[in-house]
């Protein structure tokens, strides 16, 4: 005990777990995503307030079931999801707010000249305006059109 440990043990139905594996924060309990499915799926279990027990009712009862919204995300999304409520733009595909604009038209020897990078905020606050603004991200490459 005490150090991390790759293995766990699912709270609920007790089998061994590896990576694939929920975190409940309050009970410090894992969490097997068997378990989670069968309490509702991710959508209905809330991590950060439920411990094994009342996900252990929510299994037997289905009734119990409430749509609580900070459903788990897999780490990518929520960074995306973070940044939206934030109101940092970030790249819809990877997360990183490594993303620069351009203004459509440009030729790749003019936008040495003509791009600009903004701060994230600049962009989610529609400072660039035109619709004809080009992001793309520095991270993955994707470009996608504001
Ligand atoms: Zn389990
Ligand atoms: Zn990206």
């Amino acid at each position: 005990m005490g150090f991390f440990s790759l293995k766990a043990k699912c709270s609920i139905c007790g089998k061994d777990i590896g990576l694939n594996r929920y975190r409940l924060s309050k009970s410090k309990e894992w969490i097997c995503p068997r378990c989670i499915k069968l309490a509702g799926g991710p959508k209905y279990v809330d991590v950060y307030h439920m411990t094994s027990e009342d996900i252990k009712k929510q299994i037997e009862d289905p009734s119990l079931r409430v749509n609580c919204c900070p459903n788990i995300l897999p780490e990518k999304e929520r960074r995306i999801v973070q940044n939206r409520k934030a109101g940092i733009a970030c790249c819809p595909k990877c997360g990183s707010q490594s993303i620069q604009a351009y203004k459509k038209g440009f030729s790749a020897g003019k936008a040495a000249v003509g791009a600009y990078l903004v701060g994230p905020l600049g962009i989610a606050a529609g400072g660039i305006g035109s619709k004809k603004t080009v992001v793309v991200c520095l991270n993955c490459g994707h470009k996608w059109k504001l």
